[in-house]
């Protein structure tokens, strides 16, 4: 007799709980009203960066000349990219689907809805109805893009983040509303179709939630490629324009006119047709879970992680969670398990150039008063960015003055996604910036200025 664990949403955070405690020995359901991997694979980070790589060779072959190589003419293929992006996302939710029956898990495709604390009704894709009971529940139901009421969305010149993969043409004119991590990755990816694009700024500085040295680095390189920020500007409406464009209004009086707009302005929970209510779960205003740090809302047996739990809105810490879930449903938490640290989590902007973050930020850390040691190191002098082509942005380390424990960095430039799992693993692993520096690296290699940036 084994612990029946139901999950339901099969996204990063549901995959990731379900495969695990399959493996620690529960007998595990998943229901999945859509595809394996959830919006993280169908809409959101997969069709995203798919969508950026394609943009990114678009760019890279537009400087070939820099690189020794004649200039020719390329022209996007939208049917092409439509199935790349296909065939990946397919592919993808293949190997969640090997995963999951390689251990045994039972996937369910419907839609779930709680009956009570320990009971679930599925409506199957097929039509019928089944009942599921667990003795732990996990929801894991993700999120949705927000569209106010004043966006008449149409998939066609008024676009969410999921009809631009691609859109039925590449805009013209594309008005991006939205400066947040989700908005400056549009703007990256439509600029590099070749589209204008105007990007509507709240407040002062785009990425309001970055480092503003790191987000100065991006606002400069936009700016340099002829993007338009409309900064201090709130969205308020869009209509569509005589010929057939597109209009955006703003609160402090301008309006912005383009071909296309796309909405980034966050999201929403998907909570209202699981019937919470029936199971006793309490949401916030916005609709959120909260959880306790084991990810256990306020009933004890059901667990709440990814975008749904309110935490960070990333697919790896949708991942981390359902990991944790797995642990405590199956009772390892009193062993090898650590709480999860929602501060220590790396992310990154794709854009050109790329941007990666973790830990403690220069500007947080001087809000807090706190002592610290920042180093800095720009890729201009480093062989391998040099060899690429491409030798834009730096690296910052901020450590501990007196221990040279490592609590954070920045990077800015190519492969910033990739380089910052160094300083990821040193913040979580309190290494120091010694450990760093005394690695034996590769040569020529971008990693070799992260050993820089640390001494
Ligand atoms: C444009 C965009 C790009 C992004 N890029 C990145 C990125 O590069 N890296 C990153 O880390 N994060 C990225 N994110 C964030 C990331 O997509 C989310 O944090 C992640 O998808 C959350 O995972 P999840 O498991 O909570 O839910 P989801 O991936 O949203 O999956 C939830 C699943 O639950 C299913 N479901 C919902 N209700 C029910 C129900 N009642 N019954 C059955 N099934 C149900 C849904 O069909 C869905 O498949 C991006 C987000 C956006 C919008």
């Amino acid at each position: 007799m084994g612990v029946n664990f139901v999950v339901v949403g099969g996204g990063p955070a549901g995959v990731q709980a379900a495969s695990y405690a399959a493996r620690l020995g529960a007998h595990v359901t998943v229901v999945e009203r859509d595809v394996l991997g959830g919006a993280a694979n169908l809409w959101d980070c997969i069709p995203s960066k798919a969508m950026i790589a394609t943009g990114g060779m678009l760019a890279l072959m537009s400087r070939a000349s820099r690189m020794g190589i004649r200039k020719t003419d390329l022209q996007p293929d939208l049917e092409s990219i439509k199935m790349r992006i296909a065939t990946i996302t397919d592919h993808l939710e293949r190997s969640n689907r090997d995963l999951l029956s390689s251990q045994g898990v039972r996937v369910i495709r419907g839609e779930a809805r709680f009956l009570d604390p320990f009971h679930i009704a599925v409506k199957l894709t097929e039509g019928d109805e089944i009942e599921l009971g667990g003795d732990a529940i996990l929801i894991a139901t993700g999120s949705r893009p927000r569209v106010p009421h004043w966006a008449p969305i149409d998939g066609d010149r008024v676009l969410t983040t999921r009809q631009a993969y691609p859109p039925p043409e590449i805009p013209e004119h594309l008005i991006v509303v939205g400066s947040g991590v989700t908005g400056v990755e549009f703007v990256h990816m439509f600029r590099t179709f070749g589209s204008k694009v105007s990007l509507i700024v709240s407040r002062q500085q785009i990425l309001p939630q970055k480092d503003p040295e790191v987000a100065a680095a991006l606002e400069a390189d936009f700016l340099d490629s002829g993007v338009e920020l409309y900064k201090g500007a709130r969205a308020k409406g869009i209509h569509r324009s005589d010929d057939g464009g597109v209009v955006v209004e703003c609160d402090d009086g301008r309006s912005v006119t383009g071909s296309h707009c796309l909405l980034a302005i966050g999201s929403l929970p998907n909570y209202e047709s699981l019937e919470l209510e029936k199971a006793g779960v309490q949401v916030d205003q916005g609709g959120y879970i909260s959880v306790d740090h084991h990810c256990v809302s306020n009933v004890k047996h059901i667990y709440v992680a990814g975008d749904i739990s309110g935490k960070l809105p990333l697919a790896s810490v949708a991942t981390m969670q359902g990991r944790k879930v797995a642990e405590h449903v199956m009772g390892l938490d009193s062993r090898e398990h650590r709480h999860l640290d929602y501060d220590k989590a790396a992310s990154a902007i794709f854009t050109e150039p790329e941007i990666a973050d973790v830990g403690l930020a220069e500007a947080e850390a001087f809000a807090l008063g706190r002592k610290m040691r920042v180093t800095k190191v720009p890729f201009a002098a480093n062989a391998r960015a040099l060899i690429n082509g491409d030798s834009r942005g730096f690296i910052k380390i901020l450590s501990d003055p007196a221990t040279g424990v490592v609590l954070g960095g920045s990077i800015v430039g190519a492969c910033a996604a990739e380089l910052i799992s160094v300083i990821a693993l040193a913040v979580t692993a309190n290494l120091k910036v010694a450990d760093i520096v005394e690695s034996l690296l590769v040569h020529p290699a971008l990693a070799e200025a992260l050993a820089e940036a640390a001494d």
